[in-house]
């Protein structure tokens, strides 16, 4: 009679260890582990498509989510690189800037004009270097009444009823989940032969930074309007920093989209947007906001069509930084409503 393998296993088992009795106890360790992998093999052949469906399944899992982070990084036109993953691994991230920003990750706050902060040849001009080379914008500044601003007390500019219509270019949103729509166009103005702004805002800007100078306080320009090559030119630098400090592609991609607005999700890039200096203080950070150039601002603006578009406690909402400094048109009547009410774009757009 043909015997079973597991009848032969306890057969040699038995013989062996009857000749040497001190192998009893291994060997039916051995016996036990032997015939355990036995049948698990007898069971998995048995089931073969069973299991080896789930392997597959399994497999693609693993497949397909790392191929859909590397396809969307692609998506963005730069090459990623292979080393970068092992590089990061190597060597040690050691700038205080990665640690600070990586600490604010979980935040999602960018700041729309970091990259001005450190390293950038900023344009600046004052109301006076603007005019001085300009006689039509001298006229125009001229020949403005000599109050052209809103005045909140007159209920004339009383605009809580105004009828929004949100065609109206001047109240566009742009951010991280709005991008500039493809077939945006608009026209470009000069304020300077280097810096540029839509050509529509140029008078109420004019007038506001003479209203400021008539008020004692300078309001000194800068770098208003980035086009698309510039922003993913900033966007691609600020990677290819990261990554020369040791991160890697996907890393750097997801810090630098942290801290400089992505192309295409920037206001700077419709020529609506405007960040401001002044002679006493010549930085982008908060601590503008008590200068006379951040207060008059922060107290005027509106009644030139400009809101402070990032303010502090709605971070949260705008997903940037308090931004002193940066200042949005979006036309006196909507400037008034939504600095009355003390909302950001995004809580005005969500009641037009
Ligand atoms: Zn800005």
């Amino acid at each position: 009679m043909k015997k079973t393998f597991r009848e032969k296993v306890l057969f040699s088992f038995t013989k062996t260890a009857k000749k040497h009795k001190w192998l009893k106890a291994p060997l039916m360790l051995l016996m036990t582990v032997l015939l355990a992998v036995y049948y698990a093999g007898l069971k998995i052949a048995a089931n073969g498509k069973r299991y080896s469906c789930a392997l597959l399944v399994f497999l693609f899992m693993m497949v397909s989510s790392s191929f859909s982070t590397t396809e969307s990084l692609t998506g963005q036109g730069v090459a990623p690189t292979e080393d970068g993953a092992q590089l990061a691994a190597e060597q040690e991230v050691d700038t205080a800037e990665v640690a600070v920003i990586e600490a604010d990750e979980d935040v999602l706050e960018s700041m729309d004009d970091v990259e001005l902060l450190s390293e950038e040849e900023i344009d600046t001009y004052t109301l006076e270097e603007i005019l001085e080379n300009n006689s039509t914008y001298r006229e125009m500044v001229e020949s403005a009444p000599a109050d052209t601003a809103v005045d909140v007390e007159n209920t004339e500019t009383d605009f809580s009823a105004y009828e929004f219509d949100p065609e109206d270019w001047r109240l566009i949103l742009v951010n991280k989940q709005h991008s500039i729509p493809e077939d945006y166009e608009f026209p470009l103005g000069n304020i300077t032969s280097s810096l540029q702004c839509d050509e529509r805002i140029l008078e109420d800007l004019l007038a506001m930074m003479q209203a400021a100078k008539d008020d004692g306080v300078d309001l000194i320009i800068c770098s208003p309007y980035r086009d698309y090559n510039r922003q993913t030119y900033l966007f691609k630098k600020k990677i290819t920093r990261y990554m020369n400090a040791g991160m890697s592609y996907m890393d750097a991609y997801k810090t630098a989209s942290v801290t400089v607005t992505a192309p295409n999700a920037s206001e700077h890039q419709i020529g609506l947007a405007i960040d401001f200096y002044s002679s006493s203080y010549m930085r982008l950070d908060e601590g503008f906001e008590n200068t006379e150039a951040g207060k008059w601002l922060a107290a005027h603006s509106y009644e030139y069509g400009f809101i402070l578009r990032y303010p502090e406690g709605k971070e949260y909402i705008t997903g940037i930084i308090y931004e002193p400094w940066h200042f949005r048109y979006v036309g006196v009547e909507a400037a008034t409503v939504i600095t009355e009410r003390g909302i950001t774009l995004e809580e005005f757009w969500e009641d037009l």
